[in-house]
C-alpha cells in the first residue's frame, strides 16, 4: 500500500500516533477544555498534492488523517481501518469513487463526502442514489471542506447518540415493531433486526410521525439534516432498504406507504394489535 508521507512530522505507521492519539480541543476558555477522541478522515484522491494538502489542514483540525491514491487500495483501507468519514474522489485510478461508494454502502453507512469535477460527475453523484453524503465540486476551497467534514462528523455523532433528533430515552412502538431509541436497537415480532444508523434515524422518524404524510423534503431535513447537499432521491432508496428490512413482501407495501406526489406515510402494522 502506498500512503502518502508529510515531510516534517515524526509518523509511525499510517495512523498520526496510533490509535490512542488524543487531541486536547479548546473551546475558547482556558478552563472549558475537554478531552476528546480525535475522529479519522480517509482521503481517497488521486492528485497528490491536493490529497497533501486536505491531510494537512485536517489534521491542524486535529483529525487523523490516512491517505490513499488508488481507488482499491483507498477501498482497502476503508475496510481495514473503519475511519469515521470518507473523502472520495470520482475519477480514480484501480477503482472509480462511484464504484467504491456502492461497495461500501452495502457494508456501512460511513459518512462519504465526494469531491466531483463539475457537470457530469455532479449529475451522476446526486443522480445515482450511491449514498453519498455530501459533495463538493472541484476546485473548491480547502476551509469549505473542512466545514463539510466537520458538519457532517457532528451530525452522524449526534444521531448516533441520539437516534433521532427528538429521542430521550424512548421507546417507539407500532404494531409489531419496537424501537429503543436509547439503545438504538429495533425489534420485529421480538427478533432483533439489523439496520444501519440511517435507516434506524429514519425509520425512527416515520414511526415517531404514525399516520402522518411527510414529504420527501421533511424526511431529508428531519434525517440528514438541513445543510444537506444530496437529493431527495436518497430518500427514496433508503426507504427501498428500510421496506426489505421490515416488510415481508417488500413488493407490498404495510408499513410504509407511498403518497404519490407527496412522500411517504407510516402505519402501525398488523393495524389492531393492542397499542
Ligand atoms: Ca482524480
Amino acid at each position: 500500500m502506498r500512503h502518502l508521507q508529510v515531510p516534517g512530522r515524526a509518523r509511525v505507521g499510517k495512523w498520526i500516533g496510533q490509535n490512542i492519539y488524543w487531541k486536547r480541543r479548546h473551546d475558547g476558555s482556558e478552563n472549558g477544555e475537554e478531552e476528546v477522541p480525535n475522529e479519522s478522515v480517509l482521503v481517497i484522491e488521486d492528485e497528490e498534492n491536493l490529497c497533501e494538502v486536505l491531510r494537512y489542514n485536517l489534521e491542524r483540525e486535529g483529525y487523523r488523517v490516512e491517505a490513499c491514491l488508488d481507488g482499491a487500495e483507498g477501498l482497502d483501507s476503508a475496510r481495514s481501518s473503519h475511519p469515521d468519514l470518507i473523502i472520495l474522489d470520482v475519477m480514480l485510478p484501480g477503482l472509480d469513487g462511484f464504484e467504491i461508494c456502492r461497495i461500501l454502502r452495502r457494508e456501512s453507512d460511513v459518512p462519504i463526502l465526494f469531491l466531483t469535477a463539475r457537470g457530469e460527475e455532479i449529475d451522476k453523484v446526486v443522480g445515482l442514489e450511491l449514498g453519498a453524503d455530501d459533495y463538493v465540486t472541484k476546485p473548491f476551497s480547502v476551509r469549505e471542506v473542512v466545514a463539510r467534514v466537520k458538519g457532517m462528523l457532528r451530525r452522524s455523532q449526534s444521531t448516533a447518540r441520539d437516534g433521532s433528533p427528538d429521542a430521550a430515552h424512548r421507546v417507539i412502538r407500532a404494531g409489531d415493531l419496537e424501537l429503543d431509541l436509547d439503545r438504538h436497537s429495533v425489534t420485529l415480532r421480538g427478533e432483533p433486526l439489523s439496520l444501519k444508523p440511517r435507516e434506524f434515524d429514519l425509520l425512527a422518524m416515520l414511526a415517531s410521525n404514525q399516520g402522518r404524510a411527510l414529504t420527501r423534503d421533511q424526511i431529508l431535513e428531519r434525517v440528514w439534516g438541513h445543510d444537506y447537499y444530496g437529493d431527495t432521491r436518497t430518500v427514496d432508496v433508503h426507504i427501498r432498504w428500510l421496506r426489505e428490512k421490515i416488510q415481508h413482501y417488500p413488493q407490498s407495501p404495510q408499513r410504509i406507504i407511498t403518497i404519490r406526489g407527496v412522500g411517504y406515510r407510516f402505519e402501525a402494522w398488523p393495524p389492531s394489535s393492542g397499542q
